[in-house]
């Protein structure tokens, strides 16, 4: 059978997943982290799934993750609905209880966060709730893993009795309780041929709903009158229009529900906790410096500190293992092209990115703390007013600063961007920053010409990279996305300390995804590079480059960089190798330059002047974004011609820049 976990969000459904699958989603303090859906075995109960669902507080969706929660819901089918709610904020989470339980699907009412609720000396009387709402309630801490067998037990048995919520109305008199009485009468008929439960009907009939669903009804003219009549009357006698005597309705229930079985405990620890912290963090004046101090501190960490230290000891080791690999292959003898490959192919190209993965996985680890603790939703909201100077909403920050780790789910988080005006914009703006693949090049060139510097090279880069696309929002948003953004509205999340656990789960996720890209792609185009390096026209082993295939097709590119002080066709070739990765643009410089990555720092001032160092990092920042981030693109987009749009945009704005900062700099030299 086939269960949807659905609920608002932060109320704890990934856990509540990962704790029912025994798997590993990523949890974050933060609303709006899941945006896909995802299904998973039960643990302990074979042949029984559950999908984890991005959250969402009503079934009128607002925003494209809440569509693909709807849509789950009411053209899946799922047997059950296991609906989460946060027992510490009942009231709300009941809201979209109320909804579910018109749907007509079996039901269980998992109440979770218990233990906070517990821990402020609040208690819930959960067989009243339950006999109230009409469906099995179980009280759950997904935390600690409590409750979760009785609940599972529960879904199970619910959904295999096929047990239907038992209360629908829930107004048992006055004008909206006629309303719906006449206009249900209706379109029984009708809700019945299609499958789709009648008290679900009325309520898309009463709030009008835009997603074709009235029209599957199949309601003629004069039925459709006949329920407008009903609910004009309703509105007149209720002195409410349609949808506010809908969420009045809703409300008064659950009022009602609360006052019989809810005792509320004092104010929570963790929000008392969570408000001081906010006096000083989210305060008017201090909030921004607090914030770009944090950002500067995480960056010098990285790139100073901890990360590029790590990265040291491990680009030794493989150089160690290389040069271990290449005496051996010597003394067997072996076939002096395979010794190229493996040596001045693999070695160069892929052992080298791989050393850079430290420093990756040490600014995913920051960037998971920001967003667990709760930090993030509040710098979003700080942001807000300074975005919204650029016709963007402070929802926008946030796929911005995921996209510091990777565009890619950057791009995805766009989702929880209800306006598409909005989300185009920030689709289009996530490549601007810097992601982590450019790392790499950044360290070598850092090394190369600023050593000892690389801290400050960094973060410049990544401001450099902010404030373009800064300029082009503002670009953007006299142009072709005139208008405004939907205002900013976002529960802020309680302050936790991060779970070791989920931290620890996500730096090795993305270590895994790093090595998994250098052993694929990156591996695939170090070969091949390699390859047409290696040989000349006629497939000839060639130890001179300069004759090689490659050399041949570089030189037909690299004029177009040579206003931008790089004309050498080596570098022209790594430009093009990094767009299947922009680690690639590294190992194959490594490769080009014969020497590896390592001894990059010792070849790279033979090709490059300070000035035109610098315009390449410049380029490199601007560029297209990798393949992989361009499909992504196109995805969301669901336009070929907007992709490529991007893509030429990107080339241009990066020459542009590039050319401008060499020019510049050539004229103070
Ligand atoms: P989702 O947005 O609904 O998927 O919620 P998540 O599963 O990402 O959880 C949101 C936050 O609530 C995370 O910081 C969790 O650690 C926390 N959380 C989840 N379940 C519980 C619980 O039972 N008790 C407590 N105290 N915190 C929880
Ligand atoms: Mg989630």
């Amino acid at each position: 059978m086939i269960f949807a976990l659905v609920g608002n969000q932060n109320s704890g459904k990934t856990t509540l997943y990962n704790a029912l699958t025994g798997s590993n989603r990523h949890v974050g303090n933060f609303p709006g982290v899941t945006v896909d859906s995802k299904a998973g075995e039960i643990r302990g109960a074979k042949g029984h799934f559950v999908v984890d669902l991005p959250g969402i507080y009503s079934i009128r969706p607002y925003s494209s993750e809440e569509i693909v929660t709807r849509d789950f819901i009411i053209n899946e089918k799922p047997d059950g609905i296991i609906n989460i709610a946060d027992a510490s904020n009942i009231e709300r989470n009941l809201y979209l209880t109320l909804q579910l339980l018109e749907l007509q699907i079996p039901t269980v009412l998992a109440l979770n966060m218990m233990d906070e609720v517990r821990g402020n000396g609040g208690t819930i009387d959960i067989a009243a709730i339950s006999k109230l709402l009409g469906i099995p309630v179980v009280p759950v801490s997904a935390v600690k893993n409590e409750g979760i067998t009785e609940l599972i037990k529960t879904a199970v048995d619910t959904a295999r009795n096929r047990a239907l919520p038992t209360v629908t109305d829930f107004c048992p008199s006055g004008p909206f309780h006629r309303c719906i009485h006449s206009v249900s009468h209706v379109v029984e008929d009708h809700a019945q041929r299609i499958g789709i439960s009648r008290r679900y009907a009325v309520t898309k009939l009463i709030e009008g709903d835009d997603s074709g669903f009235i029209g599957r009804l199949g309601l003629s003219q004069n039925e459709l009158e006949l329920i407008e009549h009903s609910i004009v009357e309703m509105e007149n006698e209720r002195g409410l229009d349609r949808n506010a005597a809908l969420a009045d309705m809703r409300y008064s229930f659950i009022e009602d529900v609360c006052r019989l079985t809810v005792v509320k405990g004092r104010v929570s620890r963790e929000r008392l906790r969570s408000e001081k912290i906010d006096r000083l963090l989210t305060n008017k004046t201090a909030a921004l410096p607090i914030f770009f101090a944090v950002m500067v501190l995480i960056f010098w960490l990285t790139f100073g500190v901890i990360g590029s230290f790590l990265s040291d000891l491990m680009s030794r080791d493989i150089d160690l293992l290389a040069s271990f690999v290449d005496r051996g292959l010597e003394r067997y003898g072996m076939n002096p092209a395979v010794q190229s490959l493996v040596i001045d192919g693999i070695f160069a190209g892929v052992g080298s990115v791989v050393s850079f993965l430290p420093l990756i996985v040490v600014l995913f680890f920051f960037l998971s703390v920001l967003e667990d603790t709760g930090y993030m939703a509040r710098v979003a909201f700080v942001m807000d007013k300074l975005l919204r100077g650029l016709g963007l909403s402070g929802r926008s920050f946030v796929p911005m600063i995921i996209g510091f780790g990777c565009s890619v789910p950057a791009i995805m988080a766009t989702r929880t961007l209800s306006s598409e005006r909005d989300r185009k914009m920030t689709i289009l703006l996530t490549p601007f920053m810097s992601c982590s693949a450019k790392i790499p090049i950044y360290a070598v060139f850092s090394a190369a010409f600023f050593p000892g510097r690389s801290a400050l090279v960094m973060t410049s880069l990544y401001i450099g990279g902010m404030f373009v696309g800064v300029l082009t929002a503002m670009l953007l948003n006299k142009t072709a996305f005139r208008g405004k953004p939907v205002p900013f509205v976002m529960e802020l999340p309680n302050y936790r300390i991060p779970s070791f656990k989920s931290v620890v789960l996500l730096m090795w996720e993305k270590a895994r995804d790093f090595l998994r890209k250098a052993f694929t792609v990156i591996l695939l185009a170090t070969i091949v590079i390699w390859f047409l390096g290696a040989f000349d026209s006629r497939l000839n082993f060639t130890e001179n480059s300069q004759e090689s295939l490659l050399a041949a097709i570089g030189r037909l590119i690299a004029p177009v960089f040579r206003p931008l002080g790089f004309g050498d066709w080596r570098i022209a070739t790594s430009l093009i190798a990094g767009f299947s990765a922009k680690e690639a643009v590294v190992s194959t410089l490594g490769v080009l330059t014969g020497a590896g990555v390592s001894a990059l720092d010792a070849t790279l001032p033979g090709m490059f002047t300070t000035v035109s160092a610098v315009s390449f990092l410049v380029f490199t920042l601007l560029y297209t974004p990798c393949i992989a981030a361009v499909a992504t693109i196109r995805r969301e987009l669901r336009s070929r011609l907007e992709t490529a749009a991007v893509v030429v945009g990107q080339c241009l704005i990066a020459w542009v820049c590039a050319y401008a900062v060499y020019t510049a700099g050539s004229l103070l030299r």
